[in-house]
This record gives C-alpha cells, sequence and structure tokens, in this order.
C-alpha cells in the first residue's frame, strides 16, 4: 500500500527558499506540524550550486557572507556549514570610461573628483542613520526622499565623473537597477539595514569577505532533510489560497493542503502572482505591484589556475564597460581550480538577457580578459544563470522599491492578512535582500505564529 502524505498542517509555507526553510525549522522546532509547498524541483529558491567539471561547487546565486550577518552565520553554524575566505591578496582593477586603473587600497585618482564620491558615500550613510528599518516611511523626510529616485538626488549632489561612476556602481552591484530606477527612501533603508555603505560594498569585514565551504544551497538541503520529504514537498507552485475564518487552504499541482495558519515566503513580486480569496487587502495587492526585482546575469568562468593571482591581480573589477561590470576570485584558496565571477547587472542584464548565449558567453569573457589579460577569454568551463528568465525568481538578487512604495504600501509589507503571515529577504529589517534577511525573516514569521497559536 502506497503510503499518502497528509494534507492537513498546523501551518503551511508557500516557499521553500532560506526564509520559508527557517520558518518550517522553527515551527517544527516548537512542536507544530508543518507542511512546506515548493513550486520548483528543488529547494534554496535564489540559493543555487553549481558543479564545475573539475568537481568544485561555486554558487550561481546568494554566495558571499560577512561578518555581521548573525542570522545566516549562526543557522550556518547549527547546519555544520563552515565559511572560506574570499581570495583578496593583490590589486584590483578600476575601469571608468577609457581609463584604467590598478590599485591595492585607493585607486590614484584626481583628488577632488575622489573626495566629491566619498562626500556621496558620507551624505548617504548619515541620512541612512535616521532611517527607522522597522518603519522608513516614518524617517525624518521621509516623503521627499520617497518622491525622487537615486539618480535624482545624485544630480543634485555629486559634481564630478567619479562620483556619478561610484553611485552608478553602488546601484548596479548592490541592488541591480538603475539609479533612475529606485527611490532614495529605499536606498537608504538599505544602507541602514545592512549597516552602511562599507558594509555593503566591501570584502574585508563586510558582506563579501566570506563564502559557505559547499556553496550557500547546502543551507537549505540540510533544513529540507532534517524537515523531511513528508515536510517538504517539490513541484507544488501555490495558484491560490483560500482563507476562512479558523483555516487555509494552499491549492498547489500537489493538490489540497489545509493549515490553521500560512506563511508566504516569496518576494512581493511572485507573491503577487497567487490568487487570493478573499482577495488581500488593496495595499497589500498594490504593494506587490509596486516591488519590481533587479536584473542580475551571474557568469562563472573556471581555469586550470588562477593566472591572474601570479600577475599579482585579487580578481577584483569594478568598471563602467560592457558586460561584467564586478568581478570577484571565487576559487578556492589554493587556486585549484582558479575561479572568476562575474555579474552583469541592470540596464546591462537586460541587454545580455536579450543576446544569444554564445553572444553572452563572448562579452562576459571580453570583459574578464580587459581586466586580467588574453588568457581570460579561453576559461576550461562556463557557467550562466539568467535570474531574470528564472520563472520562479524573475530577477534578482532582490527586490528595489521605486519612489512612492515605501510611503504609500510599507505598512502592509509584514502586517498579517487575517491566517497569512509574510516573510522573505524583502520583508526583514537586518540585511534586507541578503540570505541574511532571509533567515531573520523566517524567524520573524515563526515568532509570529507562535504567538498565534499557542500549543493548547
Ligand atoms: C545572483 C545572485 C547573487 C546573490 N548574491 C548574494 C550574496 O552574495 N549574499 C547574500 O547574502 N545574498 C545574495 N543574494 C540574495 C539571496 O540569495 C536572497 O536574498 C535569498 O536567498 C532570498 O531567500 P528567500 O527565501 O527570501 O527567497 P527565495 O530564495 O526567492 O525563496 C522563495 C521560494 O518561493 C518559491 N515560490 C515562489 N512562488 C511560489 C509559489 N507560488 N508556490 C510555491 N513556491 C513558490 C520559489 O521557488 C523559491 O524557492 C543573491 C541572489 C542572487 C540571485
Amino acid at each position: 500500500m502506497t503510503a499518502v502524505s497528509p494534507a492537513e498542517a498546523d501551518v503551511i509555507v508557500i516557499g521553500a527558499g532560506l526564509a520559508g526553510l527557517t520558518a518550517a525549522r522553527e515551527l517544527a522546532a516548537a512542536g507544530r506540524d508543518v507542511i512546506v509547498l515548493e513550486a520548483r524541483d528543488r529547494v534554496g529558491g535564489r540559493v543555487l550550486n553549481h558543479t564545475l567539471a573539475s568537481g568544485h561547487v561555486v554558487d550561481v546565486g546568494g554566495q558571499f557572507v560577512g561578518p555581521t550577518q548573525r542570522h545566516v552565520l549562526g543557522l550556518a553554524s547549527e547546519l555544520g556549514v563552515a565559511t572560506v575566505p574570499i581570495f583578496t591578496g593583490g590589486r584590483a582593477v578600476l575601469e571608468i570610461g577609457e581609463g584604467r586603473h590598478d590599485y591595492r587600497a585607493v585607486p590614484r585618482l584626481n583628488p577632488v573628483q575622489l573626495a566629491d564620491a566619498g562626500r556621496a558615500v558620507f551624505s548617504l550613510d548619515r541620512m541612512a542613520r535616521r532611517v527607522p528599518v522597522q518603519a522608513p516611511w516614518r524617517a525624518p523626510g521621509a516623503a521627499a526622499a520617497d518622491a525622487r529616485t537615486l539618480a535624482d538626488w545624485a544630480r543634485h549632489n555629486v559634481r564630478t565623473r567619479v562620483g556619478r561612476f561610484a553611485i552608478k556602481a553602488f546601484s548596479e552591484g548592490v541592488l541591480a537597477c538603475e539609479p533612475g530606477e529606485v527611490s532614495l527612501l529605499h536606498v537608504l533603508f538599505y544602507l541602514r539595514a545592512a549597516g552602511g555603505f562599507r558594509q555593503l560594498t566591501e570584502v574585508a569585514g563586510a558582506a563579501q569577505q566570506d563564502r559557505f565551504a559547499g556553496g550557500s544551497q547546502l543551507l537549505a538541503l540540510r533544513m529540507a532533510e532534517q524537515l523531511g520529504p513528508d515536510r517538504v514537498r517539490l513541484g507544488a507552485p501555490v495558484t491560490r489560497i483560500e482563507q476562512e475564518a479558523s483555516r487555509v487552504v494552499a491549492h498547489s499541482a500537489a493538490g489540497a493542503v489545509t493549515g490553521r495558519r500560512a506563511v508566504v515566503a516569496a518576494p512581493p513580486a511572485l507573491a503577487g502572482r497567487i490568487g487570493y480569496d478573499p482577495p488581500l487587502p488593496a495595499d497589500r495587492d498594490q504593494l506587490t505591484q509596486a516591488a519590481p526585482m533587479g536584473s542580475v546575469i551571474k557568469c562563472l568562468a573556471a581555469y586550470d589556475e588562477p593566472f591572474w593571482r601570479q600577475a599579482g591581480y585579487n580578481g577584483q573589477a569594478t568598471s563602467d564597460g560592457p558586460a561584467a561590470r564586478v568581478t570577484f576570485d571565487t576559487g578556492p584558496p589554493d587556486g585549484s581550480p582558479g575561479v572568476l565571477l562575474g555579474f552583469v547587472t541592470g540596464a546591462e542584464a537586460r541587454r545580455l538577457a536579450r543576446a544569444s548565449p554564445a553572444q553572452r558567453r563572448a562579452e562576459v569573457l571580453a570583459s574578464f580578459a580587459r581586466y586580467f589579460g588574453p588568457a581570460a577569454a579561453r576559461p576550461a568551463d562556463y557557467a550562466e544563470h539568467d535570474w531574470t528568465a528564472d520563472p520562479w525568481t524573475r530577477g534578482c538578487y532582490g527586490t528595489h522599491f521605486p519612489p512612492g512604495t515605501w510611503t504609500q504600501f510599507g505598512p502592509a509589507l509584514r502586517r498579517p492578512v487575517g491566517l497569512l503571515h509574510w516573510a522573505g529577504t524583502e520583508t526583514a529589517t537586518e540585511w534586507s535582500g541578503y540570505m541574511d534577511g532571509a533567515v531573520q525573516s523566517g524567524k520573524r514569521a515563526a515568532a509570529e505564529i507562535l504567538d498565534a497559536l499557542p500549543r493548547s
């Protein structure tokens, strides 16, 4: 006789990314029955491992972890997943227009222009310190900051080419969108939630310091393993959620599952594609209409050895030229193999998403060769993932709020709707947009439910 999986639980979790799995793990640990419904045939969502031909595992999704990211580091330590530092020895490359600068600490640029960029960063950080992460719409001057884009702010506050480069590189590299697409208030919230510009952009002591040994997806795989296949159901895209007075029913290709509460642990844009009965309140639905995903194609090239290390480079480049505008050496410390990682983001990602795979690969490798020499154009292996084309993510790294979103719809971001709770990195108040934020949001949603469903 075939065992039938139960169709009833205390809590239904929709989405088996880090947020949903964390929520499920916390709820199961507190003795609640939980069923996770995941659209894909795998767990992890925006964290995804890829095994190179050499056998080395790389991340085509979320990868870097920094020392202040206590939620994801705590989870990793509970799951026995170690961290490995990113290779940093050597010079980095900065390319602005036709100009190329190889540098160790600070590039040799016109001091007036460097000071202009420094002032812009200082002003953003100072404004960000006044933004309450729980309620950015209550920040002093929130209405004005949410009525303009980062580009508009930069037009009035940044005077030089290097200053403008710094703002564009930040927007494309960190938020995966152009400065004209994102609200200034959202940028300030993002800075505040992460602890400032330096935390977001640097390697040592900051967000890009380490990665997880065995790939970030290992965190999701281990949580799913602990929960077991009965609790984590793959290939179950939820199309409709019905709420009655004291129960909620989630409909998916895997059938209907009934619970006393549910957590939707998907980014707002994806949560908005589910049908709700009764319909969501207007502000929660309009939030999902007003919260787009960024655009990222993550590209990895593997080489028999990291030839750039021997030439004195650390594999890091920042540029405003074609294709990959940010690169890192993401290979193992011993250099076997050498791995270069390139991010194609924002408008450049949209341009290359329309190109053929062969054209895209050629352009990405040409950008690597511009930074580190012609050998970079001849990798032993190459992998890429266009997250804008991925039907269960539709863009990355996360969501950026355009003008008006925070002040008009912000209060609906985490507010439960009847028996429905919201998780996902977009709902986090620490490291929103990051793996750390995903884990924080999962714990918060689980705590809300444990409060609402005390043990009888
Ligand atoms: C290229 C790239 C690079 C990144 N780099 C970093 C980095 O270096 N460091 C860092 O900390 N973060 C990074 N991030 C961001 C990080 O990966 C995410 O913040 C985090 O993984 C989000 O987790 P989540 O659980 O909130 O959302 P997701 O991982 O998106 O999980 C949501 C889940 O819900 C599922 N789902 C959606 N709709 C439905 C439905 N209707 N029914 C059922 N299931 C559904 C999805 O399939 C998915 O599994 C990166 C992301 C990308 C893509």
